[in-house]
């Protein structure tokens, strides 16, 4: 018998309406001990089952597997991992010729809350962000062999520092299966090489795909500045046209990184230059230098407490860029925190723009690719934020 959870009156809505998370302080109470990672039943203040789920003590106390009455067994979890492999081919993502790097299973997006994978050239990284995950690792990695077959050379646990609390503390990256050295992926034709033990995430940041490739198409003749650099997946695309390329990392290692990607797609290119600095310091002198600029930071904001610094830091770094940027000058613009809305980051861009007094029109709204889905009923899926402006 597993633990029962039953809610308060009136939180068991959201639950109704498939939302997979339930937040400690909807919980009325809770029938037994039970520990981080342990499946546990959801009820109703009226003793009506809503769901199953992985339990953790923490403000989403519950993250939701299923809302019928089942077991999430083996053949649960080989059944959601096959729709996640099934829907990638419907997208028409893992069969593109042009491409071997995508995410395979993207949490919530898929039915499965707190899992990650994502799939280069033949290795799949694993990430957990949930103990319940955690604990059926090597489960998860078999049902991966067992669907992929012989696509899959490799699965390496890239959980160290991801999956929470006490009991995950100790959680080490290794291989689960088979093993390799780093690999070299193709994405959209271009050429990156992928060292998930040493890189930041699972290695690549594989959700700017697609806006990789407008920035491509836009960057013909601009003087382009990538800001963020990291493996230099902006500045591979932009270097097919750009004029000149220069990318920014405070990170010694990203910056070898996206020199030797650069260097692996256009050889030793003298338009490409890299630079180890801090991104708020270089912006200070860039006025009228460039033409394109690309401000792709790190989430400033991975919990709700610290929202407001993090608002601010999104419209200090584009009110410099706006600023500076050459008349005529178009800027793509991100956030990747999760805490951070649509409404909320655009708001910053606004207060950035007004603050300078140029005129900044929207051009695109970028998000996330297929292979990230967004579960209509998890708005919080979607993660990704764009914006290309147009600087008079
Ligand atoms: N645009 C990249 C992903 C960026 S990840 C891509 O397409 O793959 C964020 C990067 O910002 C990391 O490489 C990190 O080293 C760098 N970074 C974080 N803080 C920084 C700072 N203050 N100045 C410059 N770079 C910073």
């Amino acid at each position: 018998m597993r633990i029962r959870i039953v809610l308060k009156p009136g939180k068991e809505q959201s639950v109704r309406r498939y939302h997979p998370w339930v937040f400690s302080g909807a919980i009325h109470k809770i029938y037994g001990k039970p520990a981080e990672g342990d499946l546990v039943d959801l009820y109703d203040s009226k003793d009506n089952f809503l769901a199953t789920g992985h339990y953790q003590p923490s403000s989403i106390a519950v993250r939701i597997l299923t809302f019928e009455n089942v077991e999430p067994d083996l053949s649960f979890f080989r059944d959601r991992i096959n729709k996640a492999v099934l829907y990638r081919k419907s997208a028409g993502i893992s069969t593109r010729p042009d491409l071997n790097v995508y995410r395979l299973i993207h949490g919530e997006g898929d039915g499965l809350p707190g899992l990650i994978v994502d799939f280069y050239n033949g290795v799949a990284v694993i990430q957990m962000h949930s103990l319940g995950f955690y604990r059926i690792r090597k489960e998860i990695s078999s049902l991966l062999v067992e669907l992929l077959k012989d696509k899959l050379v490799a699965v390496y646990d890239k959980s160290e520092g991801t999956v929470p609390y006490k009991s995950g503390a100790n959680a080490s990256n290794e291989f689960l299966y088979g093993s390799s050295d780093p690999v070299i992926v193709t994405e959209n034709n271009y050429k990156f090489r992928i060292d998930w033990s040493t890189g930041q995430k699972t290695g690549f940041f594989i959700d700017q795909r697609d806006n990789r490739k407008l920035l491509g198409e836009m960057s013909a003749g601009r003087k382009v500045l990538n800001m963020f650099g990291y493996t230099g997946g902006f500045s591979v695309y932009a270097m097919a046209n750009a004029e000149s390329v220069h990318t920014v990392d405070s990170s010694l290692s990203a910056i070898e990184l996206a020199k030797q990607n650069v260097a692996m797609n256009f050889g030793d290119d003298e338009r490409h230059k890299a630079f180890q600095t801090d991104a708020f310091e270089f912006l200070n002198d860039i006025r009228d230098k460039y033409d394109l600029i690309i401000l792709d930071p790190p989430a400033f904001a991975k919990h709700n407490n610290v929202l407001d610094n993090a608002l601010q830091g999104y419209k200090r770094l584009n009110m410099k860029a706006i600023e500076q940027i050459r008349p005529g000058g178009v800027i793509f613009t991100f956030s990747c925190s999760q805490v951070v809305t649509k409404e909320n980051f655009r708001k910053s861009v606004f207060a950035a723009a007004a603050n300078t007094g140029r005129n900044v029109r929207i051009l695109y709204q970028l998000s996330q690719p297929p292979d990230h889905p967004v579960s209509i009923y998890h708005p919080e899926s979607e993660y990704l934020k764009g914006l290309v402006l147009y600087v008079e």
